[in-house]
């Protein structure tokens, strides 16, 4: 195996975050403090939400987007399976069930006629999942929500700062969650997530949650959990947050670039963009055709070039999943992507050599 010369995906921190972190650590406060409201009030006005909760992580944010929504035993929450697990673990934390439906083609983002089909008495919400960066098509989910009287709920763990028709997902649903992990667009130091929410009431409530249940200092209302973010994600949070765009203008001009000289290679697609939209690139997601994918992945890989399947699976057919009695469903478009799709290198910080190199290797496997 190769040295990795060009990885997957890399952390872009600089001075102004351990300078933020620096003083954090001097000053004693590690917990729960001023940093997190400012983040969560700076995070909010970005994305042009009305209420946020920042959490240790993306996964207890969709936990908790579920309980404050009161979603639980009995709801059916309809959402894609083409994502990763966490999406849709959350709505078995609940005691919900997760029905699953099918992806676009061009996309893989969930389709909104496929929502309207599952809808049965007992669906409660739908989980619509904004993957790789591209916004999905809000215009008509937000429609079959109304329609039907569903919540809505954003997974905008991989589109910080997506625009669908000018303006940011997150602010669409009833509630939103983002991931500040590492390889996301932006982190707060390896592990963050922030929820946001468009009611007052459930914005409480999760705020509850999160600390373990409190509503005054030692009473405890309601059954809580420890989701709370530190002072130092924080402080990472607020310095990544200023450098969003400027990070995601990167992955566009990267993408732009990689389409541009994979356009005319025979044997794969680059990704769709639809239009009215601004995608933010989280993943670079090319499908391979003629089940080449595993070969030009292992190509790559042999030339130090990190490659992902993201992924290799539908949700459904996961151990976890088979064993809840999944196993027999079947959605084509959800299982011819996970058998072609590769993401190749998309970050902020490759360089101009680093997408030659790259793109030269996909058309070399090509010719060859
Ligand atoms: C990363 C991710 C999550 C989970 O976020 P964590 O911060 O890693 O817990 C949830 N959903 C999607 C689509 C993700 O990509």
């Amino acid at each position: 195996m190769a040295t990795v010369s060009i990885p997957i995906a890399k952390p872009l921190l600089g001075k102004e975050e351990l300078k933020r972190v620096k003083e954090v650590l001097a000053s004693g406060m590690l917990t729960s403090g001023k940093l997190v409201k400012e983040f969560e009030e700076s995070f909010r006005r970005y994305i042009g939400a009305r209420h946020a909760v920042a959490t240790f992580n993306g996964t207890v944010a969709l936990h908790v987007a579920m309980l404050s929504l009161g979603i639980g035993e009995g709801d059916e929450v309809v959402t894609t399976p083409f994502s990763f697990i966490a999406s849709s673990n959350c709505i078995l934390y609940v005691g919900a069930k997760p029905v699953f439906v099918d992806v676009d083609e061009r996309t893989f983002n969930i389709l909104p006629e496929e929502i309207e089909k599952a809808i049965t008495e007992r669906t409660k919400a739908v989980l619509i999942v904004h993957i790789f960066g591209q916004p999905c098509e809000m215009r008509e989910i937000v429609k079959v929500c109304k329609t039907h009287g569903l919540l809505l709920v954003e997974d905008c763990a991989q589109a910080h700062g997506a625009e669908y028709r000018g303006k940011k997902v997150g602010s669409f649903g009833d509630a939103a969650v983002f991931s500040f992990y590492a390889t996301k667009n932006i982190t707060t130091g390896g592990e963050g997530g922030m929820l946001l929410v468009k009611k007052k009431s459930v914005a409480k409530l999760a705020r509850m949650l999160v600390d373990q249940g409190q509503s005054k200092k030692y009473v405890h209302s309601v059954l809580g959990y420890n989701y709370r973010m530190t002072e130092i994600q924080a402080a990472v949070g607020l310095e990544q947050l200023k450098k969003l765009d400027d990070l995601n203008e990167k992955r566009r001009k990267n993408a732009e670039f990689l389409t541009k000289a994979l356009k005319d290679v025979r044997g794969i697609e680059t990704p769709y963009v639809s239009p009215h939209v601004k995608h933010v690139f989280h993943q670079y997601v090319v499908r391979v055709k003629r089940g080449k994918r595993n070969s030009l992945a292992s190509y790559l890989r042999a030339r130090g070039i990190e490659v992902a399947v993201h992924y290799p699976k539908p949700i459904y057919k996961q151990p976890v999943y088979k064993k809840l009695g999944y196993g027999n469903l079947f959605l084509p478009n959800a299982e011819r992507a996970c058998k072609e799709v590769l993401s190749l290198p998309v970050h902020p910080s490759l360089d101009r050599s680093s997408l030659l190199m790259l793109a030269e290797a996909v058309k070399r496997f090509f010719r060859s």
